[in-house]
């Protein structure tokens, strides 16, 4: 039977849900997760063994399977040695060690919906030919091979399972909870179902996560009549906590300043990043605190060591060897103990790669590199720690430990921009293989995953709870700002004294410059982000201008994506994935005409274009189809003094609508700095554009996530007319657009007088996220430099 046991609070879980449960079996995905869960449990479910998917696996493979799995089962970094000897003898027209990563990570995506030839194939057709044919020989050689991965082992243990062939003692009945999933692969949901035939299969799940199911997320394949479905809780009351703000680069300041009048109390800080490492930890005031966080200490001597060999001409694994030999004699006497193991781990893997075949008696770069990616998977996996005599008052988590945060103590929750936003993102394909694969089992969704993580931070914070947020991060980004939107928030002052005012150098005006004309919406924003960078740019002319050979710049990429869009909408009147396609190939093509691109990585840009410009093209046919809609690209400001082109303007009889397409959302203004002129583009435009007494409409479409794109009217017919465009967010700023706009035009007359008036440019970004991006961040009088 299958459980799926619905809960609000984690506290309810546990003390309701899973201690009626007798001897229960917990599987969690992670060791770090199954200790987590041992912690909670304390002493209070005695009879309860926690372990892990994999070690669950095992367990049940040499029971159910016998040794035959074990023995010829293989590991990620196995898998890797082994197919790469194999690789050179596919046939490939050019085998390169892109070509093969690629297929390599598909191989490993595909596997895990099915095992079947026919299934992968299928799946294949929407990929170029060398991808596939890498692919799916691959494939067939693990096969042939009897080799198993994990997924194999999934599909393996449904069908014993599933055939009823199972030992007359092996017990059955029994209570297994999978516990800590956020998702499940298609291999594994058919598992969990073959489970549930003779055993008690229960799998929490929040409730809001559960309602906010799609039917391709992966507990909806889990779902049926015979699912039973059990409510742990009521739903949980809407909760009030303090919030507090810090400026940017300042959380460490900030954080210490609350602390300090919290003495003796138990503290737990939580950093709102889903990857945290010690860096970022080390943003949140490290002293006597207690925190745990993994550190990859090989990784510098990996590095060190694979430049080495790389650079030395060896032809043979023996010559490989005996420089390895060397390397280590010479890091013993240096007494370098991490190189020694760094040494000695590539050692074990070129003799395990050089017993698969003869043909590895000779090393080549690819090699190399395959060896340098089976180290890191092969590394030591570390964790830095504090330690002291003393009990801990405070304690740092991340977003990877919500579970763990004791309710007891007091929280103070901190969101910067340096952390990544709750909402990721996932690798995606191509329509038509995320349709093909979606018949076949579940597809990972970034937004279900967001939905689960707010669940999990909801249920943590209570009125013990402060939120420190960094300035302007809910204004930029939409999920933090949804997150903090389900709770009430208390704004309480957090104060800092700042005693020190540094000035940095100014760099003054040469006299021959008379002026800046003509001006674009780039040259002005850039005085806007900083007059210093502005002078170095447009001034000094120092802005360096490099392109590469052996790739494409986001720059080119974003060039070759308006002109796929344009050259589609304006040759096409129906949409064709092949003809998209063909476009895509031919502009790529052009583009690359001078470059020196390996054909792995070609196919990723073909395949970037391709999902980058599918929707856009798709929407602006749409509207095209309508005759009182016309779409141009690519149109240039014609006013004197003033120079720029739209990406695209669509007009109807009463509407103009400029749009500026962005590759992802980070370019895109918050919806506060659009109506503060941080970002102008579109205002610019908008200024020079000759209006015709129309309604004005401004859009900024993001290419790689369209629900993130921003459409702005200043009139609410505009809005309907453009109802549901792009998918994106609709704002309307009818009330005051009108004098929103008057001040623009003012901000932007000002803003050039200071440009031509100033006399000397000073280093002032507008936030330190310009100097982030900045050319001259290691240079200029901020940084040190002049
Ligand atoms: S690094 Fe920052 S302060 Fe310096 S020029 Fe660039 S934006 Fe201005």
């Amino acid at each position: 039977m299958l459980r799926i046991m619905l809960f609000n609070q984690t506290d309810n879980l546990y003390e309701q849900g899973l201690a009626a449960l007798e001897n229960a079996k917990i599987v969690a995905p992670s060791p770090q997760t199954a200790d987590i869960i041992r912690r909670k449990i304390g002493h209070n479910l005695a009879d309860v063994d926690v372990l892990t998917i994999s070690k669950f696996l095992k367990d049940e493979l040499s029971v159910l399977v016998g040794d035959e799995v074990s023995q010829n089962y293989r590991g990620k970094s196995d898998l890797l040695l082994l197919l790469s000897t194999l690789w050179k003898k596919l046939g490939l027209e050019n085998p390169s060690y892109e070509l093969f990563q690629r297929c390599f990570h598909l191989l490993t995506d595909l596997r895990s919906f099915s095992m079947s030839d026919d299934v992968l194939e299928t799946a294949l057709e929407h990929f170029d030919d060398s991808i596939a044919l890498g692919t799916i020989r691959m494939h067939q050689i693990l096969n042939q091979l009897d080799i198993y991965d994990e997924h194999r082992s999934y599909f393996q243990l449904s069908e014993v399972l599933r055939s009823g062939e199972i030992p007359i003692d092996f017990k059955t009945e029994r209570n297994i909870v999978f516990l800590g999933f956020d998702f499940l692969s298609a291999s594994q949901v058919d598992l969990l179902r073959s489970y549930s035939i003779r055993d008690n299969i229960v799998l929490p799940v929040y409730q809001r996560v559960y309602e906010s199911l799609s039917d391709w997320d992966w507990l909806s394949w889990l779902d049926s009549d015979q699912v039973e479905k059990e409510y742990v809780d009521e739903e949980r009351p809407r909760k009030s906590i303090e919030i507090s703000t810090f400026p940017r680069n300042y959380l460490s300041k900030s954080l210490k300043g609350i602390l300090e009048k919290r003495i003796g109390s138990n503290t737990q800080i939580i950093l709102g990043d889903r990857h945290p490492n010690f860096e970022k930890l080390q943003q949140a005031n490290l002293s006597k605190a207690k925190f745990k966080a993994s550190v990859d200490i090989l990784s510098d001597k990996v590095n060190w060591l694979m430049e080495t060999v790389s650079d030395g001409e060896f032809e043979t694994t023996e010559e490989l060897l005996d420089e390895l030999e060397r390397l280590t004699w010479h890091c013993v006497e240096a007494q370098d103990f991490r190189a020694i193991k760094a040494i000695q781990l590539l050692k074990n893997v070129v003799n395990e790669w050089r017993e698969l075949s003869e043909d590895n008696e000779t090393v080549s770069q690819f090699d190399l590199k395959i060896f340098k990616e089976t180290l890191s998977l092969d590394s030591p996996r570390v964790s830095k720690t504090s330690l002291s005599m003393e009990k801990f008052n405070v304690e740092i988590k991340s977003l990877k430990e919500l579970e763990d945060v004791s309710r007891q103590s007091s929280k103070i929750f901190c969101v910067s921009s340096d952390f990544t936003s709750p909402k990721g993102s996932l690798t995606t394909y191509t329509e038509g293989v995320e349709k093909y694969l979606s018949s076949i089992g579940p597809l990972r969704r970034a937004e279900l995953e967001y939905i689960a993580l707010r669940e999990k931070v909801l249920d943590v914070l209570d009125e013990n709870s402060l939120a420190l947020i960094e300035d302007g991060v809910l204004d930029r980004d939409q999920n933090w700002k949804d997150l903090f939107d389900c709770v009430d928030l208390k704004d309480v002052s957090n104060t800092m004294s700042f005693e020190k005012e540094t000035v940095y150098h100014p760099v003054p005006k040469d006299k021959a410059f008379a002026s800046f004309s003509p001006f674009s919406s780039t040259k002005i924003q850039t005085y806007i982000d900083c007059p210093q960078k502005f002078f170095y740019k447009y001034g000094l002319k120092y802005s360096p201008d490099y392109t590469f050979k052996d790739r494409m710049q986001a720059l080119e990429l974003g060039r070759v994506q308006h002109k796929t869009i344009e050259d589609y909408v304006n040759n096409f009147s129906h949409y064709s994935e092949q003809d998209h396609w063909n476009l895509v190939g031919e502009l790529l093509l052009k583009a690359l005409d001078e470059k020196e691109v390996s054909l792995a990585a070609t196919a990723d840009y073909k395949h970037e274009i391709f999902n980058l410009t599918q929707v856009a093209i798709q929407e602006l046919l749409r509207i095209k189809s309508s005759s009182e809609f016309v779409v141009k690209f690519e149109q240039g400001i014609g006013q004197k003094g003033f120079r720029g082109s739209i990406d695209c303007v669509i007009e109807t009889p009463d509407d103009i609508f400029l749009v500026d397409f962005k590759r992802g959302k980070g370019s895109i203004p918050s919806q506060k700095g659009f109506k503060s002129f941080e970002k102008i583009q579109l205002w610019f435009y908008a200024n020079h554009w000759e209006r015709k007494s129309k309604n004005l409409c401004l859009g900024y479409i993001c290419l790689s996530e369209m629900e993130e794109s921003t459409l702005y009217f200043g009139s609410s017919d505009s809005k309907e007319r453009f109802k549901g465009i792009f998918g994106a967010k609709a704002i309307s700023i009818e009330k005051g657009f009108e004098e929103l706009f008057d001040k623009y035009k003012e901000f932007e007359a000002q803003t050039i007088g200071r440009i031509e008036s100033d006399q000397v440019f000073r280093a002032e970004p507008q936030s330190s996220n310009v100097c982030g991006f900045c050319d001259f961040n290691k240079t200029c009088s901020r940084a040190g430099g002049f």
